[in-house]
C-alpha cells in the first residue's frame, strides 16, 4: 500500500504542509501518557525547531491535533508526550515502532523565558529510565 501523503505535493520546507514520520520508539510515561520519538520517512534531517513550538500531529483517517515539541533543540531525535483523553490521542497511544503518521509544523513562538532549560530537562528525564517512571514500550 501506497504512503497516505502525496510527496508530489510537497515543494519544499512549508510547515503547512504535512510530512510523513515513522515512530522510531514508544515510550509509556504514565497509565495514560505516553511518549513518541519519530523520524521522517524520506530520511530528512530532524524538524528544525525551538522551544515552546509543536506540531500537528496527524493520526491517519482519525485527525489532528497539536502536541508540543518535547525533545532537545540542539539533538537529533523528535519527541512528544502525549495525555490520552479523546478520539485523536487515543489513536496516537496506539502508535508503535514503525507505524507512520503526518506531521506539520513547527508552529508557535519561541518560548524564551528559561525555555530552552525547561525543553532539555524534559527530554533529560524522558531518556534517563533511572530518573523517571517510564518504560520505552516498542
Ligand atoms: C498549542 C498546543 C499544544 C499542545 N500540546 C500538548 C502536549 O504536548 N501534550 C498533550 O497531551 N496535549 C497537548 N495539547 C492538547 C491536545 O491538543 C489535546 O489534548 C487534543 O487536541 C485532544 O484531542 P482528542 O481528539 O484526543 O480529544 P477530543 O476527542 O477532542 O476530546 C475528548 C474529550 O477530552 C476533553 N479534552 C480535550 N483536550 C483535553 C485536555 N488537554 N485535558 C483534558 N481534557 C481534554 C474534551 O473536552 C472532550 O471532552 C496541546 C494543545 C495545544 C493547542
Amino acid at each position: 500500500m501506497g504512503s497516505p501523503i502525496d510527496e508530489n505535493a510537497v515543494t519544499g520546507p512549508n510547515p503547512m504542509l504535512p510530512k510523513e514520520f515513522r515512530v522510531r520508539r514508544v515510550r509509556r510515561e504514565t497509565a495514560d501518557t505516553f511518549t513518541v520519538e519519530i523520524e521522517a520517512t524520506n530520511g530528512d534531517q530532524t524538524q528544525t525547531f525551538a522551544p515552546g513550538q509543536f506540531n500537528m500531529l496527524y493520526a491517519f483517517g482519525v485527525g489532528e491535533i497539536a502536541i508540543s515539541i518535547c525533545a532537545d533543540p540542539q539533538g537529533k531525535s523528535l519527541m512528544h508526550t502525549t495525555r490520552v483523553v479523546g478520539t485523536v490521542t487515543k489513536a496516537l497511544g496506539k502508535l508503535r515502532t514503525g507505524d507512520t503518521l503526518g506531521v506539520r509544523g513547527p508552529f508557535g513562538t519561541i518560548w524564551n523565558a528559561g525555555g530552552t532549560g525547561a525543553c532539555k530537562s524534559t527530554s533529560q528525564w524522558i531518556e534517563r529510565p533511572a530518573h523517571g517512571s517510564g518504560t520505552w514500550v516498542s
